[in-house]
């Protein structure tokens, strides 16, 4: 990981597409109140319609003579990995507008991490990504709301994801790091993929910051909330060898704090 690197070029998704500039006045704001709308509604659209369609071949299997057990237990992991991406897309767009008041809990950093990477493992496959954890030990907790962590995690991996599509196939890694830094547990997510131009960093995390043709621009603001909701910081860079690294901290739950919550 080393300082932001001039020739990085950044994502556009949108192969030579005009870029989504910032609003300056209120017109500006609703058109893109209306444009996000009919991202929000397109991108939920396509989950939803594909949790109908595995439904219907998870049905077809089981009422097969004699049954299709394990093909209808594929459709049906596939349909929850839909559903959830639905769930998720309106989760983070409510967060943004309605940031609620969860419990907060000790949290093992790792279990929250393996977890996460356990819910995008088809997907990662799936765009042939290798992946290499180093996520630490079960004593690393912070004091969190496990999903929000999950949903911090999930937004930087599906991005990591994104900007690797471009990658030829054999260089796309993902990696994840977890550590401890004096009081701070530290993870980083770093990628292979496009890189953030120089000129993308100021704003990165500012709602409704997009440079693809089809993004919203919400994920990097909620979870930025998120970090900062936890007492933590996030910053991004890209890497000298290619792509792109997110750097989240968040303080540590001290140890006997820990034990006598968990002898409660
Ligand atoms: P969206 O993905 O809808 O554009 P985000 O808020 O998640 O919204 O991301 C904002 C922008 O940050 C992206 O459009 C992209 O330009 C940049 N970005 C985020 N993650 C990465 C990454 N891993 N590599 C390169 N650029 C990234």
């Amino acid at each position: 990981m080393t300082e932001p690197v001039r020739g990085a070029q950044g994502c556009t998704g949108d192969h030579g597409h005009a870029r989504l500039q910032p609003p300056s006045v209120h017109a500006d704001r609703l058109a893109l109140l209306g444009r996000c709308m009919a991202m929000v509604v397109h991108d939920a659209v396509q989950p939803v319609a594909s949790v109908v369609t595995r439904g219907q071949s998870a049905l077809r299997w089981l009422r097969h003579d004699p049954p299709d057990v394990e093909a209808a237990i594929a459709s049906l992991e596939r349909l929850v990995a839909d559903a959830q991406r639905a769930g998720t897309l309106l989760a983070d767009l409510r967060a943004l507008a309605s940031p609620v008041e969860r419990p907060l809990q000790p949290v093992p950093l790792h279990a929250v991490l393996r977890d996460t990477l356990h819910w995008l493992d088809d997907d990662l496959r799936r765009e042939g990504i290798h992946v290499a954890a180093n996520v630490g030990h079960d004593d690393v907790v912070v004091i969190a709301e496990p999903a929000a962590l999950q949903q911090l995690f999930g937004n930087l991996i599906v991005n990591a994801m994104e900007a690797m599509a471009e990658t030829p196939i054999q260089d796309r890694r993902l990696t994840v790091d977890q550590w401890v830094d004096g009081d701070d547990a530290v993870v980083a997510i770093s990628d292979r993929g496009c890189g953030i131009a120089a000129d993308d960093l100021p704003r990165l995390f500012d709602a409704f910051h997009t440079t693809k043709d089809e993004g919203l621009g919400v994920g990097l603001a909620i979870c930025h909330r998120i970090v900062t909701d936890h007492g933590g910081s996030i910053r991004a860079q890209s890497c000298r060898e290619g792509g792109a690294c997110f750097e989240i901290r968040l303080p540590r739950q001290d140890q006997k704090t820990v034990s006598r919550a968990a002898a409660r």
